[in-house]
């Protein structure tokens, strides 16, 4: 039988701000542990936030760079679970009125050509801390610098249809996240990680399957691995007469393998509720409008003009305007 990959991507990035989305503490990466912190990032009682206007600004921009509509009165929700990493046991995000919706992103690859991916939402929320597990026996430390820390998700479509699609779709984020200025985006401090949802259709069954979702991917090389290996595995799975479940998965870089996390919780076991501690997040139209005036030229822009100016071929002209970096050294 012939299957048919479905993935929708949910991309993090870690926003470019000197301090935390809800205080003043500083994003500086590496500090001791615990040292990035007050009574609103370590969730005392009491402690209230306050929105950094850096953080909506940014988002309308990547917004703006993937085509979306711009809300000027989003608002901010309660996402309640219990972790270590996150004091307050719940997380500041947002749920049904999220910065921006419906967008699109035109991707290329070797082997379709150009798809466009649908972009479902993006997303402000705070990240939690960081668990320590290594060498550490049966105890855990907990380092809450990145508590706090703002994010914007990206939600896609299910538009994707294959690993060198997502990994294209990923690269491009990257290449317009950093080339509009609003991450730093060294991957190597996980300021982009990717959650990969896959499932399997049978070739022309219209439904969806069921899919996993394949936690925190921190490279484009992990991306396209886990991906393909999920693909596989889920056919051999259904050759086989199993049933998917719905679960959360890990990829494990050593041994090239996803394997299962816990099962699947839905939207409802987090009993989102708008945050009552922040009014809603306004941009005035005037504002998005001066942010679209001011973005740069976008990658896909740069790409065509290194073609027409310096005479590149295509792939030459995609590898040195896939990072903001590499385009700005080869003009200078
Ligand atoms: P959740 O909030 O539970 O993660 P969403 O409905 O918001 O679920 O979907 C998350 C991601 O999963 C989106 O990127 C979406 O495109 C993708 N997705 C949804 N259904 C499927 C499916 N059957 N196969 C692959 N990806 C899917
Ligand atoms: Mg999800
Ligand atoms: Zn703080």
């Amino acid at each position: 039988m012939q299957f048919e990959s479905v993935i929708g991507l949910e991309i993090h990035i870690q926003l470019a701000t000197e301090s935390k989305i809800f205080c003043s503490c500083s994003t500086e990466f590496g500090k001791p542990p615990n040292t990035n912190t007050c009574p609103v990032c370590l969730g005392l009682p009491g402690a209230l936030p306050v929105l950094n206007r850096r953080v909506p600004e940014l988002a309308a921009k990547l917004g703006l760079a993937l085509n979306c509509d711009i809300r000027t009165d989003s608002q901010f929700a309660r996402k309640n679970y219990f972790y270590p990493d996150l004091p307050k046991a719940y997380q500041i995000s947002q749920f049904d009125r999220p910065i921006c919706e419906n967008g699109w992103l035109d991707i290329n690859t070797n082997s379709k050509g150009e798809s466009r991916i649908g972009i479902t939402r993006i997303h402000m929320e705070e990240d939690a801390g960081k668990l320590i597990h290594e060498d550490m026996g049966t105890e855990s430390m907990v380092d809450l610098n990145r508590a706090g820390v703002p994010l914007l998700e990206i939600v896609s479509e299910p538009d994707i249809r294959s690993a060198e699609e997502a990994k294209a779709y990923m690269v491009k984020i990257h290449a317009i996240a950093t080339t509009i200025g609003i991450s730093v985006g060294d991957m190597e401090k996980g300021h982009l990680r990717c959650d990969a949802n896959v499932s399997l259709r049978p070739m022309e069954q219209k439904e969806f399957g069921i899919r996993t979702e394949t936690k925190n991917l921190n490279s484009f090389r992990f991306v396209q691995q886990a991906i393909d290996y999920e693909i596989e595995r889920q056919r051999e799975e259904i050759l086989d007469g199993a049933k998917i479940v719905q679960e959360t998965r890990l990829w494990d870089t050593n041994r090239k393998v996803t394997f299962s996390m816990r099962s699947k919780e839905e939207a409802d076991e987090y009993r989102y509720f708008p945050d009552p501690d922040l009014p809603l997040a306004k941009l005035s139209p005037e504002l998005i409008d001066t942010l679209k005036q001011n973005l740069p030229e976008l990658p896909d822009a740069k790409k065509k003009r290194f073609i027409e100016k310096y005479g590149l071929n295509d792939y030459d002209a995609g590898v040195l305007t896939a990072s903001q970096e590499i385009s700005k050294y080869f003009e200078t």
